[in-house]
């Protein structure tokens, strides 16, 4: 038995989080690594009772995701840069109560990238404006990408495209436009919704596809990209390298990445879109 009393505590927090394997992929590292330690998952939609909570029960680390990842700026204690500069948190340690603020969603998205494509100069199409597509359009804009951004709020899509001096497109707007990558950076697709899909992938020619979701593994919205002919990278690559860099700033080890990737395509591959492992 790894789990002994006062286990190091560990959650992911967001709503909805039916489709977030994080409570099982890092309860199967701690085990492997046979940690006396324990990750929950925790359904919320009150993010400041949970931070409270969080300080008052010495949980030492949140994964935060979708809707926090940006309301939750204004309360943490400290940010580190590349968080800062993300305009978003995807991790939260709790330091004697100081809470701190990290994004390694930024670092693993371009670590799927990369294994794929060197994203200096390229035109990279963002779909979304929320937390993970802002980090995301933010970083690739650091990387010497010229950026375009659609989005279901206008408004919000012309901000962020302005934030990083890119072009905003209505989807109708882009029609027979050409872009080297396009990132899928919003909910759907995601299990349970698997049959929705934020825009025709008819209506864009892309080289490479990646989409942020990664239950089921293969999208709808990667599955058209691919019959379009576009190279596809599936939301799975981003989520490991994410959750590698996650476990290291809990943890303070090196992560065991094949592990990780083993425990997660086995998950995937077994549930093929159906809800997560525990
Ligand atoms: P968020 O901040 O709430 O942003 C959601 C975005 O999706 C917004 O742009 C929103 O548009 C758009 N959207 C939501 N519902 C929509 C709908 N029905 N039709 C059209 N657009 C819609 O969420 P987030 O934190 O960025 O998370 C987005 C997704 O990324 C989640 O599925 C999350 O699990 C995934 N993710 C994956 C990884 C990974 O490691 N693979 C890492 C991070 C996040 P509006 O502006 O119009 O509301």
């Amino acid at each position: 038995m790894h789990l002994q009393a006062d286990p190091l505590l560990f959650g992911v927090i967001g709503y909805p989080l039916t489709h977030s394997l994080s409570p099982f992929l890092h309860n199967r590292v701690f085990k492997y690594l046979n940690l006396n330690a324990f990750y929950g998952r925790f359904e919320t939609l009150d993010i400041r009772s949970a931070l409270a909570g969080m300080r008052a029960l010495n949980i030492k680390g949140f994964s935060i995701t979708i809707p926090f990842k940006q309301t939750v700026l204004p309360l943490v204690d400290q940010l580190d840069p590349i968080a800062r500069r993300a305009g978003a948190i995807n991790t939260l340690l709790n330091k004697g109560k100081r809470l701190v603020g990290f994004n390694t969603d930024v670092l693993g998205a371009m670590m799927a990238i990369k294994e794929v494509m060197d994203p200096k100069g390229a035109s990279c199409l963002i779909i979304g404006a929320g937390g993970t597509a802002t980090a995301i359009a933010r970083a690739l804009k650091e990387r010497g990408c010229q950026i375009s951004i659609t989005n279901r709020t206008r408004e919000k899509g012309l901000a962020l495209a302005e934030s990083v001096g890119g072009r905003f497109f209505s989807e109708r707007d882009l029609t027979g436009h050409n872009f080297d990558l396009v990132v899928q950076a919003t909910p759907l697709g995601m299990f349970p919704n698997t049959d929705s899909w934020p825009l025709d992938p008819c209506s864009i020619k892309a080289s490479l596809a990646m989409d942020v979701v990664y239950n089921p593994m293969k999208t709808k919205f990667l599955s058209g990209c691919e019959a379009m002919g576009s190279k596809i990278i599936s939301g799975y690559k981003m989520f490991l390298y994410q959750a590698a860099l996650q476990l290291r700033l809990f943890l303070g080890i090196d992560p065991p990445i094949h592990l990780m990737e083993k425990i997660i395509l086995e998950a995937l591959d077994e549930s093929d879109g159906n809800s997560s492992k525990e």
